[in-house]
């Protein structure tokens, strides 16, 4: 079972991209006791990981320092967004009171806690990602437990790839989507094995553009395994909720419409916390079905309350 010990990365403590990466997620505030073993661009090059060409990396790099130095970051004041809800604020101190106690299905059966923290890093990046990719539509609890079969054979690229579809089948099932997950698995694996040396890939771009990925799980993969904060990751439960407490600034009908509108007001320093705040906060009270109005310390600042 993924578990609290499991982990040593950690979405929430993630920063944002600077020029220097030389600090990990896992002193994240939600990673109490947790071992520290970022995943770091570092880490992979001392590994052998196949590097990108130096002519490559250098326009990686020049584009993340021109986006995010620090420089500028020090001298330009942040740019105010030209809209933004009205009572964020104190609603957003109001879910963070109500998380407090980080009892969550996310809080222990999460991305963060479901890969082998003692494999070597581009292993538990992998993890990372075939975690990622199984728990679309799919319960954390049943998330886990899948992850967990896997890991019970020890869980590479290499070893995916030597599994044959019905064994794989057998042992992600009941996950949403099992038969097509299954062959998502082995194509994506395969591209990592041939490009990335199986590692996965450092970019949004590139991690959409493997079979099965989503832009959510592409920004959850940056953060949880590169320790990056690339974007906000929306999924249903972020969709929802923002949807409800009036996040957006028209309603939304899809989640990456929603992330769109989220990252035009919201402080990029808070991007990191939103999905692990608000899966939980959707876990446990602001659920799909009947929220737990009444419990809510939302509940006079929330627009859509009356309505539910
Ligand atoms: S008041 Fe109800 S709908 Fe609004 S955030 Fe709270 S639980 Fe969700």
């Amino acid at each position: 079972k993924c578990s609290p010990q499991d982990s040593s990365m950690n979405a929430t403590g993630v920063r944002m991209v600077t020029r220097s990466r030389s600090r990990g997620p896992g002193a994240g505030p939600r990673g109490g006791g947790e071992k520290a073993a970022p995943l770091w661009k570092g880490e992979a090059a001392a590994e052998g990981r196949k590097s990108p060409s130096p002519s490559r990396h250098r326009r990686k790099t020049q584009k993340l320092n021109v986006a995010y130095d620090r420089e500028e970051e020090d001298t330009k004041p942040p740019r105010a967004p030209s809209w933004e809800p009205r009572d964020w604020r104190q609603q957003l101190l109001n879910i963070r009171a109500m998380r407090s106690g980080k009892d969550a299905p996310v809080d222990w059966l999460g991305v963060e806690h479901c890969y082998d923290s003692d494999a070597p890093p581009k292993v538990r990046r992998y993890q990372v990602l075939l975690s990622l990719m199984l728990s679309s539509q799919t319960k954390d609890q049943v998330t886990a437990g899948a992850m967990q079969r896997l890991r019970a054979r020890g869980l590479t690229v290499d070893s995916i790839l030597q599994t044959d579809d019905s064994t794989l089948g057998t042992l992600i099932y009941p996950v949403g989507f099992w038969r097509s997950k299954v062959k998502y698995i082995k194509q994506t694996s395969a591209i990592l094995q041939q490009r990335y040396g199986g590692d996965i890939p450092d970019s949004v771009a590139e991690l959409v553009a493997l079979p099965g990925v989503g832009p959510k799980m592409a920004h959850l993969a940056m953060a949880v395994a590169w320790g990056t904060v690339s974007g906000i990751a929306v999924d249903t439960h972020v969709h929802r909720i923002a949807n409800r407490l009036g996040w957006t600034k028209t309603a939304t009908n899809s989640p990456e419409k929603t992330r769109a509108a989220l990252e035009e007001w919201l402080p990029r320093e808070l991007w990191g916390e939103i999905n692990g705040l608000l899966v939980g906060f959707g876990q446990q009270t602001c659920l799909p079905v009947h929220p737990r109005c009444q419990g809510c310390l939302n509940r006079t600042l929330c627009p859509a309350a009356r309505g539910l």
